[in-house]
Order: C-alpha cells, then structure tokens, then sequence
C-alpha cells in the first residue's frame, strides 16, 4: 500500500476545504468499496483521503416534501433500497439499488459514491501491459478492437468504449434527478443527465463535477408514474453482476390503458446512462402492447453501434424494454 495522508472531515465546509487545499491527488472516502479497490489495484493512487463518513448533513432521506424526495449523497444504498415509502412509491428506485452489488456491499456503499462509480472496463482495472486512455491518459485503449463484451454500444469515441457501470443513476435518469453540490465558491445544482461525461477525447474526464466539489443531496422531483415502475436488469447471473442491459421504466396510464406519461432510461449499454426519448415518445396516447412495446424498444436501440463481441446486446436490449413496460404497466394500472 503506498502511503496517503487521512482527514476526517466534521462538516461539508471542512471536506470542501480539505479538497481545495489537497492537491489533485486528493480524494474523497465514502463507503470505500470503489475508492479502495481501485488503490489495491493500483489503477488509484491518492495522495490524501477526506473521509466523508462523518458528516450529518449527508444522511438523511426526507420524503414529506410535496414536490420532491430528498437523499442525501451518504445515505448507505441498503438504506433507500429499503425505505418503505421509496419500495412503494417508486419501485424503479429501490430495485435499482437491490440489483446492484451484494448485502455487504449495499450496507457499506453511499449513493453519492454509486453515482461516481468508475467504469468496471477490465482493461481499466487490469493495468499494464493493456493501455487505457481513462487510467493513463495518451496511451491508447485494449478495448477497441480487444474483448468488448460489455463495452458501450452508444457514446462510445474513438479514444474509450468503456459503459457507465452503476445502476442508481439509471433510475435516477429517468425520474430526472438532480444532485446538489457543494465547492469553494458555495451550492449549485447539476441534473443527473448532466453529471456523467462522453469519453470524447478525454475519458479520463468522467464527470462535471470539480475537483474541489462533493455532492451533497439527490433529489428527485415526485410524479404519479413513480408507483408504475420498474428497474429491469439482465445480467451474467441473477446476483451480484453488472448489467449486460438495464431498464428504467415509469408509466402512468388512462383507465382506458392508454400511455399518460413514459420514461424510460438505459443502463449498461452506454458510455453514460441514456434516456430513450424517441421511444417515450412513440408510447405517448398509444396503448401498451406487445407490439407497441417491441416497437419502443426498437427505436431505444436504433442508435446502437456494436463492436466485435457484443452485438448480442442489442436484441436483449430490445426485449429488456418491452419488457419492462410490460412490467410498469402491470403496476401503473
Ligand atoms: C463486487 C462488486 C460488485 C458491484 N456491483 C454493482 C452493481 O451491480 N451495480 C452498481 O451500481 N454498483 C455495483 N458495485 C459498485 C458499488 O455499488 C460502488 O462501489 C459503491 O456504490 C460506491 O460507493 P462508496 O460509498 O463505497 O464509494 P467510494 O468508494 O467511497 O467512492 C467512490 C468514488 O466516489 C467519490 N465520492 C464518494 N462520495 C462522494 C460525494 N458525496 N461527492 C463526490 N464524490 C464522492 C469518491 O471520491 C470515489 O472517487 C459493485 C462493487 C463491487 C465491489
Ligand atoms: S474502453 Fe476506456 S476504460 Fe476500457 S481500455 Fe479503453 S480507454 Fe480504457
């Protein structure tokens, strides 16, 4: 383990300083479960740690608000998952953190951590010989024209094809999240479509935070189709895998069946999560089917760009999308 300076931050002000004052080396600790891998694999080497453990601001979660739900960025993922109004009301949200990682896992992770989760790409995580433009930057990317099995079938550039792996943002994604922010020169709110960066030609840039920012709060506005939805994620096996394809699906319908309001997000298959917008659309006035639901499901896909392994993604991604607006509409009736 090479050496690194620890603070245990008291208070949002403290860890924005201890950040302004860190060099760019400094990092921020929350559950640790990504932040601590990442040093034991070397593909991480922070200078200095601010743990964030300690600080009550970041652990609440406030569903009384008429118009918004309120978590704060330390509330552990285990915590809202199980949230009894959040399991109720707005399902899509605590499966989303139910079908990510492990018990263990989800007692010990943070929300604000999940959101600022780094790419599972295994040549990321494998380190040299494999060259990776995320972890060094200029030195090519394995990926391309490697094992790309469970790389992005959108977003992707000619510089990194690596998937936004987390599932909470998915949800968040299609409920139009926000988080609040903290830095140096005071609060300011980022959208969640906002907070995750394309590679471009810097994928080491992941995300549109600062250096010296932390997010504080997610809040997420309140509608009726939160009751119809669903997180639907295919994965490898039934526990404690990634996505090959994830769906965030909210509905409300007419008593006539006909589609009120659609969201629909994508995990798994992008360099950042996606909102399907076209195929929203296309469900707008429209009664659910099969057949309107396969066609959703095509147009959320139509943009997709396979690479050498990983074609067989996007047939699965046409049916995890059928399918969980199947599942959404099952419960928004
Ligand atoms: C085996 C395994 C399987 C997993 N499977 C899944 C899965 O299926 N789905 C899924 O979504 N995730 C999965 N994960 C990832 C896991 O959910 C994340 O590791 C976890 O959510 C990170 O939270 P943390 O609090 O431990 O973050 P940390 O490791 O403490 O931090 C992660 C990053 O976020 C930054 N950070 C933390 N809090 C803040 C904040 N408030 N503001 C700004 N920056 C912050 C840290 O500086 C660090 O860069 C898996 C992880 C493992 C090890
Ligand atoms: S896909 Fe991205 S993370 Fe993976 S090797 Fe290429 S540059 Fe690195």
């Amino acid at each position: 383990m090479r050496p690194f300076a620890y603070t245990a931050a008291r208070s949002v002000a403290e860890a924005v300083e201890a950040l302004e004052a860190g060099g760019p080396g400094t990092r921020l600790l929350a559950g640790g479960t990504t932040l601590y891998d990442l040093m034991k694999l070397r593909v991480e080497a922070p200078t200095a740690v601010i743990d964030i453990n300690r600080l009550p601001e970041l652990n609440h979660i406030d569903t009384s608000r008429p118009t918004e739900l309120v978590f704060g960025a330390g509330v552990r993922m285990a915590d809202l998952a199980d949230h009894p109004v959040i399991k109720r009301d707005y399902p899509a949200l605590s499966e989303s953190l139910w079908r990510a990682a492990s018990q263990q896992l989800r007692n010990m992770a943070t929300l604000g951590g999940n959101l600022l989760q780094r790419t599972r790409c295994g040549y990321f995580r494998g380190g040299p010989p494999f060259p990776c433009n995320k972890r060094d930057p200029g030195s090519g990317c394995a990926a391309i024209g490697g094992i790309d099995r469970g790389h992005a079938l959108f977003g992707g550039s000619t510089s990194c094809i690596a998937t936004y792996p987390g599932d909470l943002a998915v949800a968040l994604l299609a409920f139009d999240a926000v988080v609040d922010v903290a830095g140096p020169s005071g609060r300011r709110t980022v959208t969640i479509a906002d907070l995750h960066l394309e590679p471009g030609d810097t994928p080491d840039k992941e995300h549109s935070l600062g250096r010296d920012e932390l997010i504080v709060s997610i809040r997420v506005p309140k509608t009726p189709a939160g009751r119809g939805s669903t997180y639907h994620k295919i994965r490898d096996r039934e526990s404690y895998a990634f996505a090959l394809v994830s769906v965030a699906a909210a509905l409300r319908v007419s008593r006539r069946g006909e589609v009120r309001e659609c969201r629909i997000a994508l995990g798994g298959v992008g360099t950042t999560p996606l909102r399907a917008v076209a195929a929203e659309r296309s469900l707008l006035g429209v009664r659910l089917t099969d057949a309107t639901a396969r066609a959703a499901g095509e147009l959320a896909f139509a943009g997709a760009k396979a690479g050498h392994h990983n074609a067989f993604r996007i047939e699965l991604g046409i049916r995890a999308v059928a399918d969980a607006l199947q599942i959404a509409k099952g419960r928004a009736l």
